[in-house]
């Protein structure tokens, strides 16, 4: 147990150093993505290499805001938060991007939890789902649903991401949430990794199950503040 929580403390320090790190480099990358666009402005004849330039230091701006949300939250900057209100929030802002893919995103609300108030820094939660969500969506094909539903389990609230998507083969399934772990040509391998520690900084945890060809199922629990 002791080498369980000396290994925590080494990821939060790591994580902090990433998130320090992707801080600086945010100011020079968005002069340097300011001129780049200048230069394409310019010399329009040429906005081949420009253009991947730009893209480029698009790629970097992801990794860099997935990084920063590894930043240690403020004492202050955790709140009470309507966890319900949360969910409806993300679920309008994603649906739109679901139903551009043919996908159907879908609430299961269960009314005796609508009062449910957890502790959290509000925008980072959100961020987690938004990456669950996200995830989900670039797992399912058109005419595919995700479902998100809140059960209680004794002090907590599980919220689970439900998707019919292509699953994950079991081969695979314990490298997910490694740091720049991705399956995907473009993806970053981030996400998972800086959700469950979001949700960790929170004194909940975030699970997932899959079947390979029927679909996955991500868990989050937070503990309830009071209802
Ligand atoms: P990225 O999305 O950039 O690949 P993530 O950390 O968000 O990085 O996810 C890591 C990997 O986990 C993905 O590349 C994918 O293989 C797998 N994964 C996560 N969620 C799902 C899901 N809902 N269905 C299938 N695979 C998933
Ligand atoms: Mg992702």
């Amino acid at each position: 147990n002791e080498e369980f929580i000396q290994q925590s403390e080494k990821l939060n320090v790591v994580g902090e150093l990433a998130a320090g790190i992707a801080h600086e480099i945010r100011n020079p990358l968005t002069s340097l993505k300011g001129f780049t666009q200048l230069l394409e402005y310019k010399y329009s004849t040429d906005s081949d290499y420009v253009n991947i330039m730009i893209q480029e230091i698009d790629r970097i701006n992801t990794i860099v805001s997935e990084l920063l949300l590894l930043a240690k939250p403020g004492h202050d900057d955790f709140r009470e938060v309507s966890l319900d209100q949360l969910i409806q929030n993300v679920t309008t802002l994603m649906s739109a991007q679901a139903n551009l893919h043919g996908i159907t995103l879908q609430q299961k609300v269960d009314r005796n939890l609508s009062s449910v108030m957890i502790k959290g820094v509000e925008n980072k939660i959100k961020q987690v789902f938004i990456n669950i969500i996200k995830n989900a969506i670039e797992a399912s094909v058109v005419g595919g649903s995700i479902v998100i539903e809140t059960m209680r389990k004794c002090d907590y609230i599980v919220i689970s991401f439900t998707d019919s998507g292509v699953g994950i083969p079991e081969s695979i399934l314990q490298n997910i949430g490694k740091p720049f772990f991705t399956t995907k040509p473009t993806g970053t391998g981030l996400g998972v990794m800086v959700s469950k520690s979001i949700i960790e900084s929170h004194d909940g945890e975030w699970n997932i199950r899959s079947k390979e060809g029927e679909g996955t199922t991500v868990e989050v629990q937070l503990p309830i503040l009071k209802e």
